[in-house]
């Protein structure tokens, strides 16, 4: 089953309205460079998606960087999944590193927003990765394979065939270093058995998996032309228009 290349931007706590519809006007200039057989999404500051829904391309879809599992409530500064949903938002990125080194998310809270996400109708990009110590302990294929597992727990093979997993090392996040594309495939092809020992070889075929972590324009195609990587998610290098285009232009 052909999987659909998918460039995601994660913009961080980076950028006004202001900023935002600068680079929605910029991408605007250059979408003769997206390609129709290619999804294309910005996870941008909630401030900022209003502004994006109405500008940006047409294939460009919206994301969100997180989520509270709760359909509403007393919970002051958190945003429901319902609300994103009816805003049109497409995807909503969980358990992203800085979430779970900086706010202490855990893999169960982590769950719970996936199934919320996928509750609501909107996709759920599952954020994996080791850090430096389990890399040199050699323990990253189980510690993100339990990390998928545990993230995906309880979804149905359906569900699980339509979510999103980025592989994020999180030594090469911000840092400059990326993984070489030979180990990003092999952690890859290790998260697509798991899927398959857990729910079924279609859930595993089907199910769409990034590569992030100081993605830039000069790699990204190294990444997506492995064949258990279909796309990128890309922090730093999202944030300016051209090299965004750049990226869709060269994958
Ligand atoms: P980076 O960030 O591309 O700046 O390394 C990736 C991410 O955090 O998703």
């Amino acid at each position: 089953m052909a999987r659909t290349p998918l460039l995601m931007g994660n913009w961080k706590m980076y950028k006004t309205v202001a900023e935002a519809r600068a680079f929605a006007e910029a991408l605007g200039q250059q979408s003769q460079k997206l390609d129709s057989r290619i999804e294309y999404a910005i996870c941008a500051p909630y401030t900022c998606l209003h502004v994006l829904r109405v500008m940006l391309p047409a294939q460009v879809r919206l994301g969100a960087q997180n989520v509270f599992p709760e359909k509403e409530g007393a919970y002051t500064g958190e945003i429901a999944p319902g609300m994103l949903a009816e805003f049109g938002t497409k995807f909503v990125l969980a358990g992203h590193s800085e979430r779970r080194m900086l706010f202490g998310e855990s893999d169960q809270f982590i769950n719970q927003k996936v199934k919320a996400i996928v509750a609501n109708g909107m996709t759920p990009v599952l954020c994996v990765g080791e850090n430096s110590s389990q890399k040199e302990d050699g323990v990253t294929q189980e510690v993100v394979t339990g990390q998928v597992l545990k993230g995906l727990d309880g979804l149905s093979a359906d569900e699980v065939a339509n979510a999103v997993v980025a592989y994020e090392p999180v030594w090469a996040i911000g840092s400059g270093k990326t993984a070489t594309p030979e180990d990003a495939q092999e952690v890859a092809r290790a998260i697509r058995a798991a899927v398959a020992e857990t729910w079924s070889d279609q859930a595993a075929e089907g199910f769409r998996i990034l590569y992030g972590g100081s993605v830039k324009p000069e790699n990204v195609a190294s990444f997506v032309r492995e064949p258990d990587l279909d796309g990128a998610l890309v922090g730093g290098a999202s944030l300016d228009p051209t090299s965004f285009a750049a990226m869709a232009e060269a994958i």
